[in-house]
């Protein structure tokens, strides 16, 4: 299988573990700081074939575990509506909001629909022009520019029933803030490939520099990750901090530049929350002024919705590295992917699902 086998070799994974080992001489801390390399980490065994001195602490890089409650319940209130067909992506239907989720509105009646892709719910704006239709618009700069293409093309087709809630997050804002955090423990980071592959990497040279701490962007594969880890491990052994990209057959400097153009078109940076975090000052995307018009938020009059966070889910602390999720109290027991309750244990890219999941229970990490 071109472009996947190449990267799933065992023997080149034991060789590169080994030369980790070799260069290890002291106790590391290493954030991915996407979900998807949390699972490819604990799908594979990857953090035990690392010395005991490299710690990987899984980062906040996962949309649905991000998005915060009060958006969700926003999003709850919006779809129960009679005179709404909600779309969204399929893992956001069993996200937690303060009282119940998506599934549970759609079971009451709600027009809740699963889409593969923003355009697909303008599609159904169009061929539905007595519904408003909302698109459900999360994610990192990975999915932005197709939700931006979408307000793009609604706007074009003239139509005035599609909108989309928007909580977009951004990881560089994210890196700051972990950096700046009395608790940090993070010494170098895993960039996430496919982010960089829409933003490229220029923004990281000054991160790495201001913090003293390497950036190695990272792919998704067994041997992307233990590549990106020798690379970090490399320069932290050797005093160093700057960028590297380690993903080149996916990723280049400058980026995506017409996707880029794309969002600085209808997106300006906000201050957003993040769930279990906090707000974190410019690490979001709205719409711009020109696009406000589709802007659901507005529309339906949610604006005021608040929420507060079940006391007992420490999924802030688990996106922040703060602990493992096994050492959440109520991991496994009562929380589990079918009765989850935090956003880490719902998505497929959450540490809790990618613990439970892989049957991590009795390894504290
Ligand atoms: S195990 Fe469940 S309750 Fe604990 S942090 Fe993870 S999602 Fe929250």
């Amino acid at each position: 299988m071109k472009y996947l086998a190449e990267f799933r070799n065992g023997e080149i994974a034991q060789r590169l573990a080994a030369e980790i080992r070799r260069m290890t001489t002291r106790r590391w801390a290493i954030m991915e700081v996407c979900g998807g390399q949390t699972h490819a980490i604990i799908r594979n065994g990857i953090d035990q074939l690392l010395p005991p001195e490299i710690e990987l602490i899984h980062g906040p890089g996962c949309p649905v575990c991000v998005t915060p409650l009060e958006v969700i319940d926003k999003a709850l209130a919006i779809a129960a509506r009679p005179d709404v067909i909600f779309c969204s992506f399929g893992d956001m239907l069993r996200v937690p909001g303060s009282r119940h989720d998506l599934f549970r509105v759609k079971s009451e009646g709600g027009d809740v629909r699963v889409v593969y892709s923003p355009l697909d719910a303008v599609a159904i704006a169009r061929d539905n022009p007595h519904k408003q239709v909302v698109f459900f618009g999360i994610g990192f700069e990975t999915t932005a520019p197709a939700n931006a293409m979408a307000v793009v093309v609604a706007k074009r087709q003239g139509l005035k029933n599609f909108s989309m809630l928007v909580s977009h997050v951004l990881v560089p804002p994210a890196i700051e803030a972990i950096m700046n955090s009395p608790s940090n423990r993070v010494q170098a980071f895993l960039a996430a490939g496919h982010v960089c592959s829409v933003m490229g990497y220029w923004q990281y040279p000054p991160l790495a520099e201001k913090y003293r701490a390497p950036i190695v962007v990272t792919g998704f594969e067994p041997l992307d990750i233990l590549e990106g880890i020798r690379r970090a491990v490399r320069q932290l052994e050797a005093g160093a901090a700057y960028v590297e990209n380690a993903y080149p057959r996916a990723v280049t400097f400058e980026g995506n530049q017409p996707a880029q153009r794309m969002l600085a078109e209808v997106f300006e940076p906000t201050d957003r929350a993040w769930r279990g975090i906090g707000v974190i000052p410019n690490s979001g995307w709205r719409l711009r002024d020109a696009y406000r018009a589709f802007d659901a938020e507005a529309r339906f009059d949610v604006a005021d919705i608040r929420a507060q966070e079940p006391p007992i889910c420490r999924s802030g602390d688990v996106l922040q590295g703060k602990i493992k999720p096994i050492e959440c109290p109520a991991f496994g027991n009562p929380c589990t992917p079918r009765t989850p309750l935090g956003a880490t244990m719902v998505s497929s890219e959450g540490a809790c699902a990618a613990y439970y999941n892989y049957g991590r229970f009795a390894r504290a990490g």
